[in-house]
């Protein structure tokens, strides 16, 4: 029996979190889930969007399934954790979002998001297979803003040797794990020549001394327009936070749309599962969503759980279900909703 703590989320969160639930369940995998709201709605209902609770689940489960959470556009918006200090004295820390707040707080610096081409899914492209590794403790999201005057705001960009060697050290030794053999690091070091300056010298010292790893880069630009010209020719792309965030994007869009695209946040005591998409308004409550970016970060959390056969499992149901057509949402082609394609995967499991 795994114990999971479960954050559903806001907007579409809650039902695509459902449909992971259940086909976590379907795939034969014990789960104790603690259900620990966090997001826009608990905030507006108890003025903390994110509760203590969470972190108390997630310091004892060491593992959480997170759904979207909102973060409302316009300076009010502040995200807080209050904490007592080894003196007894209060700090209060603060984040622009529930998601960053989480990532920072447990330490979860890297950030993993695989991009495939799936079988059946209509894209103008085949064969990408690409896992982009996202530095996720630095950089613009720390969120180090201010007006300097009435007409000029600043933003902090921080990049540091440590973080970086950190996130070039763990990008290599997952791809070790995952027989990956080249990564291509993107960055603006001709404009910022200290701060991606630093990203880029440090990433490639530390690749260095990976023989089996072959590191080049791309100044990020370029490297976006590459990525829609020719993706299946990268293997894993190593950035920085904020360019993470948007190539992520990127090639979610590359392979089919934003319900195809997982994520893990991971660091070295706990991990943190969740889709690339946001809360996505528009079609929330309408089971409307397409469940597979939580399904596939479904699928990551039970290999980082040692289910990897329950893992396989779940690709290979959910690969027919692509294939097939027939139980697929809007986004895909299809005319299903959120419970129909989730119910379709349930059943296949169950017939294996
Ligand atoms: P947020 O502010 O939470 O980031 P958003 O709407 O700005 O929300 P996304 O939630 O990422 O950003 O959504 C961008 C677009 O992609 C929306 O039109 C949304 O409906 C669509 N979308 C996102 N996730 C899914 C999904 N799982 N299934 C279908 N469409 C999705």
């Amino acid at each position: 029996m795994h114990e999971i703590t479960l954050i559903p989320g806001d907007g579409i969160g809650p039902e695509v979190t459902d449909a992971a639930r259940a086909v976590i369940e379907a795939a034969g995998v014990q789960v104790q889930w603690d259900v620990r709201p966090a997001g826009m709605k608990v905030g507006e209902e108890t003025g903390n969007p994110l509760p203590e609770s969470v972190f108390d689940s997630i310091a004892r489960t060491r593992i959480a399934l997170k759904g979207p959470t909102a973060t409302p556009f316009g300076e009010a918006y502040r995200v807080e954790r209050k904490t007592k200090r080894a003196d007894g004295g209060a700090e209060t820390r603060v984040y622009p979002s529930v998601a960053i707040a989480l990532r920072k707080e447990l330490e979860l610096y890297a950030n993993v998001r695989p991009v495939k081409s799936y079988p059946g899914v209509a894209s103008r492209y085949s064969g990408v297979d690409i896992v982009l590794f996202r530095e996720n403790s630095e950089d613009l999201y720390l969120g180090r803003e201010r007006m300097v005057d009435d007409d000029t705001a600043e933003a902090l960009k921080i990049i540091t040797r440590g973080a970086t060697q950190r996130m070039a050290k763990f990008s290599a030794d997952y791809m070790q794990r995952l027989g990956r053999k080249r990564v291509t690091i993107g960055h603006k070091s001709n404009v910022l020549k200290l701060t991606d300056g630093l990203f880029l010298k440090t990433s490639l010292e530390v690749l260095a001394g990976y023989p089996g790893i072959t590191a080049d880069s791309r100044v990020i630009d370029a490297l976006c327009m590459e990525l829609v010209l020719k993706p299946e020719s990268f293997d894993c792309l190593l950035l920085a936070n904020l360019y993470g965030d948007i190539v992520s994007d990127l090639l979610a869009g590359v392979v089919g749309g934003l319900g195809l695209a997982p994520g893990a946040n991971l660091g070295n005591d706990y991990a943190m599962f969740e889709a690339v998409h946001g809360t996505a308004p528009d079609i929330a409550g309408k089971d409307m969503a397409n469940p597979l970016s939580m399904i596939l970060s479904s699928v990551m959390l039970l290999r980082y759980i040692g289910e990897a056969a329950a893992a396989d499992r779940v690709d290979a149901a959910l690969s027919k279900v692509l294939v097939e057509k027939r139980d697929v949402t809007r986004d895909l082609g299809g005319e299903a909703g959120t419970k129909r394609m989730t119910a379709a995967i349930v059943e296949k499991l169950q017939k294996h």
